[in-house]
């Protein structure tokens, strides 16, 4: 059965005493900096001279640049975007980590795939919150905590799981609990998310909009009836916590007769096959060099598809919807 790490089995100890680097300070980056201090750590940024750093500083920060952060430190939290890893870490981080160091990704990603090169007398784990950085914080402080995946990547000190636990403790996630799986597959489900479960579901969404626009009905009473009115989403929250067939009961009979009823219809579609060429191409790399390619000639399909979405005539409908229900109003 697979590990899930709960707080009770961990211990500060290993990083008390310890000065832990964070390296970037924007979504992660704060959040978890905020977190392990207010646990007791003792915390640096590490991050080029800009609003980000200013905004550590605010903070009460002590923010130094990468290089000195990292050269001072015991533990080097990577938060960073994924894009930028490889290159700041062969430049910036790896040359000036102290033997018997522990590296923190907050993603597999880039050691999943070999996109950077580990000195081996370092450690490197993961802990991959299942959370933007926002929510990292709020459910901290809350006293909640949130979902992580952790792993241990490079084991050097033989003391690597007792590391990543303690971090993990520090920041909050094991409240909730950190899931024991590989950088890789964390990697992969992350991507499979993305380009596989994300665009079934955005085209299903948009597919049945553009059906019932089509047909005539009011585009404010399509995106209402489909998702704006918030019923989805306390549908999902309901998915998340009855169950995905226990919810089925809290809809009437008449839902409940005709979505059985009608299931099997889309059941028949090659999705499945569709689901499967996506992750295959993330399994075999396709993605990663393609990706790679993509960010070295600078980002020419990115840029056009992120154009092209801009205009699409969703963005009015929705303004017009929100509009309609005065939703700007209601927020404030
Ligand atoms: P952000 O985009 O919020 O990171 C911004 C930070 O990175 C800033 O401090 C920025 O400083 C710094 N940065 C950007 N470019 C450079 C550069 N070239 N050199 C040095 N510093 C740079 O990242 P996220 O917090 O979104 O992601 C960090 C990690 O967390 C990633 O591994 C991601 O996969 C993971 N993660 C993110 C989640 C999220 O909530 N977004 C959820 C779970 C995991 P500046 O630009 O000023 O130099």
């Amino acid at each position: 059965m697979t590990k899930v790490y709960h707080d009770n089995e961990s211990s500060l100890e290993p990083i008390m005493n310890k000065t832990i680097a964070v390296i970037g300070y924007g979504n992660q980056g704060r959040a978890q900096a905020l977190n392990l201090r207010d646990s007791g750590i003792r915390v640096i940024v590490g991050n080029p001279k800009d609003p980000y750093a200013v905004k550590a500083s605010e903070d009460g920060f002590c923010v130094k640049s990468i290089i000195e952060a990292v050269g001072g430190s015991e533990v080097v939290m990577v938060l960073i975007p994924d894009e930028i890893i490889p290159e700041v870490f062969k430049d910036e981080i790896a040359p000036h980590l102290m033997e018997g160091a522990c590296v923190v990704f907050a993603s597999g990603y880039c050691a999943g795939f070999g996109l950077v090169k580990f000195p081996d007398n370092v450690d490197v784990v993961m802990i991959a919150p299942r959370m933007i950085g926002p929510g990292v914080r709020d459910r901290y402080v809350q006293g909640l905590g949130f979902p992580s995946f952790v792993g241990v990547h490079q084991d050097f000190t033989g003391r690597a799981k007792d590391t990543m636990l303690a971090l993990a403790k520090a920041l909050g996630t094991l409240w909730s609990g950190g899931l024991e799986i590989s950088m890789r597959q964390e990697a992969e489900l992350d991507l499979f998310s993305e380009q596989g479960f994300g665009p079934a579901f955005g085209n299903l969404l948009m597919n049945s909009i553009q059906l019932l626009v089509g047909e005539g009905y009011p585009v404010e009473a399509v995106l209402m009836e489909l998702f704006m009115s918030g019923e989805l989403e306390y549908t999902l929250n309901k998915m998340t916590n009855e169950g995905v067939i226990e919810q089925m009961d809290f809809h009437s009979h008449t839902s409940q007769y005709g979505s059985m009823t009608r299931a099997r219809r889309f059941a028949e579609l090659p999705l499945r096959e569709k689901l499967k060429q996506s992750l295959d191409e993330i399994r075999s790399g396709k993605f990663i060099t393609e990706w790679t390619r993509e960010q070295e000639q600078g980002l020419p399909n990115f840029k056009k598809l992120k154009e092209r979405r801009l205009n699409h005539p969703m963005v009015n409908w929705q303004n017009q919807t929100r509009d309609a229900f005065h939703f700007h109003k209601v927020e404030k």
